[in-house]
Parts: structure tokens; sequence; C-alpha cells
């Protein structure tokens, strides 16, 4: 981006500086990273305040900040720096993002729900950019802060801009949404996380259909048409994706591999195929397809798009294991929903005849969190050999499993990483695959190490 500071004086009481001549080219609110030409956006967190740093902002290059109104600057600022004065840095910089994003004025594909944000707004990118220039949301930027930055960091020939949406209370995706003002907003499930704050999967499905606040007025809501809480949207403008087929977008003939599936869907005679595992993709990549189709992409366009994902890494990765065994590495973090969707990609896969699920805690579950590990493992598919839990959350699956009386499955009970090692390293054999899956904080990508092939 490039803006003559001058341009957006509106939003703040300029009072030093020169500031005809200052141009900005980035907006930061690190100061740890280089950021040449950049505007400081100084945030007051729970432990620190950006304001103590921007002695440091101007160091690695800012040339401007936002400044909240009758905070003491600093001495030494060099001569030219520009402070704007304002009341709220935060929401300053979300009318910064408004503004910029009208002056470029792509087409805006919002992406919220419970799971799969991530890999839809991948998805999305990977299809759109084989006809646009397309930007999308980094790593996880999906909050009141990350996302005005990632709108502020597109190039102005940006067409396209696929963003995340991530919440934990109400309020935020009706924030974000309305700062964004999506011509497409995709709500692609609804889980359990943040029951705690929500109180219920309705909650959760009022906070995510926030997305509708900012949605514009010729704009199309796409929904998963497999969640009977979100049937209660329709319309010429709603489109409902999903493998039921009451779903206005609906999947057929899925075929599996071992790398990924191919499918169709009910409207077209085209077969699409992904190269990653989890049915669960197979949907998130249908959402893709309803944009690719809203912006006219031809469909050996979109078929390129899909072929050319690559899964962010801890979610559903398979790497080769000791003794020749496969590890699917899907660490990244975990909910009920998506454990058990993990749980299913394990056990539908072909060509493996010990089938391991090493689970370990979610966390984030308020009062529920009992109920939902024991949910977890009454909804445990058949053809899986072994669960192995680590941690107290995740005893509640095994102990609900042994509850069992027909279980088939061998169910062995942890408390840390390091006592499951030994156990697990004589399950590693040529025909295991052996699936990792817990909360980000369990940090089991250690675990995938310990059992990574030597190279
Ligand atoms: P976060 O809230 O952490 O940003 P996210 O919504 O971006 O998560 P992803 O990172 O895309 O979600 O996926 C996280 C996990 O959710 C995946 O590993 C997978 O197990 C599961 N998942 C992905 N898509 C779906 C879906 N459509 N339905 C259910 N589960 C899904
Ligand atoms: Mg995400």
């Amino acid at each position: 981006m490039k803006i003559q500071l001058k341009d957006v004086t509106h939003l703040a009481e300029q009072i030093a500086g020169d500031i005809d001549h200052t141009v900005i080219t980035a907006v930061t609110k690190d100061t740890r990273q280089e950021a040449p030409q950049s505007l400081y956006v100084p945030i007051v967190g729970e432990r620190f305040n950006g304001h103590d740093f921007l002695l440091d902002a101007v160091k690695k290059g800012s040339v401007a900040a936002l400044w909240k109104s009758g905070t003491k600057v600093p001495e030494g600022l060099p001569e030219g720096f520009v402070l704007l004065f304002v009341d709220d840095t935060v929401a300053a910089l979300g009318e910064l993002a408004k503004w910029y994003l009208k002056k470029v004025h792509p087409v805006v594909i919002g992406v919220t729900g419970s799971n799969g944000k991530t890999t839809v707004k991948d998805m999305v990118e990977s299809v759109a950019a084989t006809t646009f220039k397309t930007f999308k949301t980094q790593g996880n930027y999906n909050n009141h802060i990350g996302l005005p930055l990632t709108i502020l960091t597109m190039e102005e020939n940006t067409e396209v801009l696929i963003l995340e949406m991530g919440m934990s209370g109400y309020g935020e995706i009706s924030y974000l949404s309305r700062l964004a003002e999506p011509d497409v907003a995709i709500v692609t499930n609804i889980g359990e996380s943040h029951m705690e704050q929500l109180g219920s999967r309705e909650g959760i499905a009022k906070a995510k259909l926030e997305i509708k606040d900012g949605l514009k007025e010729s704009g199309l809501l796409v929904i998963d048409g497999d969640e009977p809480l979100l049937q209660h949207q329709k319309g010429d403008q709603v489109l409902s994706v999903g493998f039921s087929q009451e779903s206005s977008f609906s999947i057929t003939n899925i075929e599996s591999s071992v790398d990924g599936y191919r499918f169709q869907l009910e409207e077209g005679t085209t077969v699409y195929s992904i190269p990653v595992l989890g049915k669960h993709n197979v949907k998130n990549a249908a959402y893709a397809i309803a944009v690719a189709h809203y912006l006219n992409i031809e469909e050996n366009k979109i078929n390129e798009g899909l072929n050319r994902l690559k899964v962010t890494s801890m979610r559903l990765q398979t790497s080769a294991g000791m003794n020749g065994a496969l590890l699917i590495n899907d660490a990244y973090n975990a909910s009920p929903t998506s454990m058990i969707a993990a749980l299913h990609t394990l056990a539908g896969m072909d060509g493996y005849n010990k089938k391991i699920a090493v689970l370990g805690d979610m966390y984030e579950l308020g009062n529920l969190e009992e109920d939902m590990h024991r949910h977890v493992a009454r909804k445990l598919p058949e053809n899986i050999d072994v669960v192995m839990t680590i941690g107290p959350r995740a005893a509640w699956i095994a102990d609900e499993l042994k509850s069992r009386v027909n279980l088939d499955a061998d169910v062995l009970a942890f408390t840390a990483k390091e006592d499951a090692v030994s156990a697990l390293k004589q399950m590693m054999t040529e025909h295991a695959a052996v699936l990792f899956k817990a909360s980000r904080g369990m940090a089991f990508e250690t675990l995938v190490r310990e059992f990574t092939a030597d190279e």
C-alpha cells in the first residue's frame, strides 16, 4: 500500500510533523519487526501498552504513529515524525482500513465459522488466484486488530480479498463484517468452541450469523447446508452447501483416494479433485467452488486452483513415521467437532490395518468440558483399533469408551506425553496409521516429531 498521510488526517487530529511529505507504505503494531516507512499503531493490551514502545518503532522505520489523546509523548522523536491523536487507536485502525478498502475496492469474501475458516480461506484464495489478483488473511490474523491490518497490507491492485473472521463472543463478527462489508459471507459450520461465552450451540450460530450485519445489499450468504441451526436462512441470496440432498449446492459421488478426494456437485458435470485428507475438506472445497462460480471462474481453473492447495501445517498433515507407519498430524488445535471429523478421516483410510488415534485434552469448553469429551467417545467411528488418550481431560474419553460393552478398540489412558511414548513406539508398524489430535496447548507436534522416520 502507499498512502499520502494527508489523505487520512480526517481520522485524527494532526498536531505535529511534516504531514504533506510523509508517505506511508506499511502499517505495523509490532516493534520487533523492521517496518520502513510505516505507520505505528500502539495497542493497549493486558500486559503491554504499545505507547511505551514508540521510540523502538521509530528505530524500525516508522515515520508516523496513531496516538491515544492524553497519553504522554516521549522525548526524542525525530524531526518531521507525525503523531495522529485519536480517542482509541484500535477504532482508528479500523477506520483507516475501511478508508483504504473503499479506495482499493476489491471483491471481499468473509469467512467465519467454528471450524474450517483458515482452510476455506486458503482454498478460496487458491481458486481465485487462478484468475484474479488476490490477497488473504495471513496466518490467523482474524480479529479486530488482525483484520484491519490485513486490509492495510493488501496491494492497491488487489481484485479479490479473502478475510478470515474469528470471534470469542457476541458483537465481534458484527464489527468485522461492518468493517469489511463482504460481497460473499461464508459460515463454514457451527461447532462447540466458545460455548463458555455463548452458552449454547444456538448462541454460537447467532454469533456467526452476525456476518450478515455488514454483508453488501446485493451480497451472497453461503452456509453449511448440513447444520440444522442454519436452515432458517433462506432466500435468493442464500446458498447452502453440504452433503445433504436438501442443500442448494449439494455434493455427490464422493470417492476417496490415499491423498484426497474426487467429487461432483448435483447441479453440474465437472469432477473436482482435492489433494487433501478429511471429508470435511470436500465441503470446504465446495465453499470455494461456490465462490468461484460467484466470481465466474472457469471450471478448469477451479480444478487447477484446488489441486494447487497446500495444507497449512498441522492440519491433517501426513508424513512418514518410523517402521513405515503413516503419521497424521492434526495437532494444530481441537474441538469436539474437529476431533470427530479427524477420527472419521482416520477410520475411512484404506490400506491400513491398524488405525491408532492419539487424543489429547481439548481446552476452552467451559463447564461442558467433561460432557464434550464423553461426547467424542460416543461418536467414535468403527474401524479404529486403538484409542490412546493423554491428559486429564482426554481421560474422560477413555473412561467413556471403557464403559461400552461391545467396543472393539483397545483403550489406553496416559497422564503425560512421555508416558505414552514407549507404548506407542511398539505400535509403529508398516500398516499403522496414527492420528495425533489435541488442543494447541498440548503441543502434540512434539510427539509427532518423536515418531518421524529418520531421513
Ligand atoms: P481457528 O479458530 O483456530 O482459526 P479455523 O476455523 O481457522 O480454526 P481450520 O484451521 O481451517 O479452522 O481447521 C481446524 C480444524 O477443524 C481442522 O484440523 C479440521 O479437523 C477441522 N475442520 C476443518 N473444516 C471443517 C468443517 N467444515 N467442519 C468440521 N470440522 C472442520
Ligand atoms: Mg483459523
